[in-house]
């Protein structure tokens, strides 16, 4: 498998010539990244090749009772075949959403209707009362919770900093492990970790939009830790050092990895946090930090619970809309009317969909397929160890989305 797992990594770094947004890490020899951009190989040879590894994988199924070999073959036979697919997408072929994603991250997301969003916009007309549209009265209430530019750096760096000391008293971390925050604007999405190997990370925060104070939370443990800084670090140190599986050391935007990556950053955020801790850590430390009224930190939070089981109407919005059933507008003002959000964020949304697409659902499929995953080998929001230990192993290994079912 170090061989296929070889041609592999050159096979991403080939495609990433046609797809810039393809290969999203990558820290592996540099003369392999120098001659896949000198070749500029052209897309039929890199798929004809991708084939061909498929065919000698599936011709010598792993003889062997390991787990982790077994799901090592798994992974490098479901990851080229992802890349197949991505490739006919460059190539002009048009898929669903659904089977989109189903190509790419090895999953679909369930359908939901309006009437499921409005059973939810119900409680919000109640927790959020007063005369005018609920999606401008949440948004006015939510101004009262945006972190001033001037003290955002001081609010991130707290939140971090609890994040990696709750994370090391359940995950053992690498040496030097570490990464750096940066503000940055005009971007289609909020976050980004870009991880350059050697355990560094490379953290950016989109200030385009207000960042609300939740942000702070979500931002440290799905950029940081326990999320993708932690995620790469361990893959890094597991598999790419320590057991030469150089499959480890690309990683491929457009593939089921992604699925895996995001859903495990999101639901890291309550393996952090279970239960009131978070609330309670914000009222205590952020809100201060912010200058914001910490005596509104229960209100707000029981506010965002609603908003987020909004969230799936994104996944909505941007299955109608890549399917070219509604066009861009009516995708932002479903995301308005749906999901609450303000018209700019709903902007930058559908931008969002046009660069990454079907990735969408990796944030919030992902989070609940790792949810039921960990719950249901024990790890319930009443057994923290065993929640943290279950997260640490599923981080650690090279499982798919369909291996979580
Ligand atoms: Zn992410």
């Amino acid at each position: 498998m170090n061989r296929i797992a070889e041609s592999y990594v050159k096979l991403v770094l080939a495609v990433g010539q046609h797809d810039a947004d393809y290969v999203d890490a990558y820290y592996g020899p540099p003369e392999w990244r120098t001659e896949a951009e000198a070749r500029k190989r052209p897309l039929p040879e890199i798929r004809a090749e991708a084939a061909t590894l498929i065919a000698d994988l599936q011709a010598q199924p792993p003889q062997t009772t390991d787990e982790l070999l077994r799901l090592r073959h798994q992974y490098l036979l479901r990851q080229l075949q992802s890349m197949v697919s991505r490739i006919d997408m460059l190539a002009g072929k048009k898929l669903t959403f659904d089977e989109e994603s189903k190509a790419l991250y090895d999953a679909v997301a369930p359908h939901y209707d309006a009437a499921h969003f409005q059973g939810i916009l119900d409680q919000l007309e109640t927790a959020v009362p007063g005369p005018g549209p609920l999606a401008q009265r949440v948004e006015t209430f939510r101004q009262g919770f945006v972190v001033p530019r001037e003290r955002l750096d001081a609010v991130f760096k707290a939140a971090i900093d609890e994040c990696r000391r709750r994370t090391l008293q359940h995950i053992e971390l690498p040496p030097g492990e570490s990464f750096v925050v940066e503000y940055v604007t005009n971007k289609s999405w909020s976050g980004y970790n870009w991880y350059k190997g050697g355990y560094h990370s490379l953290i950016q925060v989109n200030t385009d939009l207000p960042i609300f104070i939740d942000r702070a939370i979500d931002l440290a443990c799905h950029e940081g830790y326990p999320g993708h800084h932690v995620y790469n670090s361990l893959l890094e140190k597991h598999f790419v050092r320590d057991r030469g599986w150089s499959e480890f050391s690309v990683y491929a935007l457009f593939s089921p990895q992604s699925l895996i990556a995001e859903g495990t950053a999101n639901f890291g955020i309550e393996v952090a946090f279970p239960g009131e801790e978070r609330t309670a850590f914000e009222r205590e430390k952020l809100y201060p930090l912010a200058g914001l009224d910490a005596a509104k930190a229960s209100r707000y939070a029981d506010v965002q619970l609603l908003l987020q089981q909004l969230n799936y109407a994104g996944n909505e919005a941007a299955r109608r809309y890549l399917n070219g059933e509604i066009s861009r507008e009516e995708a932002a003002a479903w995301l308005v009317r749906y999901a609450l959000m303000a018209p700019e964020r709903a902007a930058q949304r559908v931008r969002f969909m046009d660069q990454y697409r079907s990735y969408v659902i990796n944030y919030n499929l992902g989070q609940d397929l790792v949810r039921q995953y960990i719950e249901s080998r024990g790890g319930t929001a009443g057994q923290p160890a065993k929640r943290w230990e279950e997260f640490k192993n599923l981080i650690s290994s090279p499982r798919l989305p369909s291996g979580l079912k």
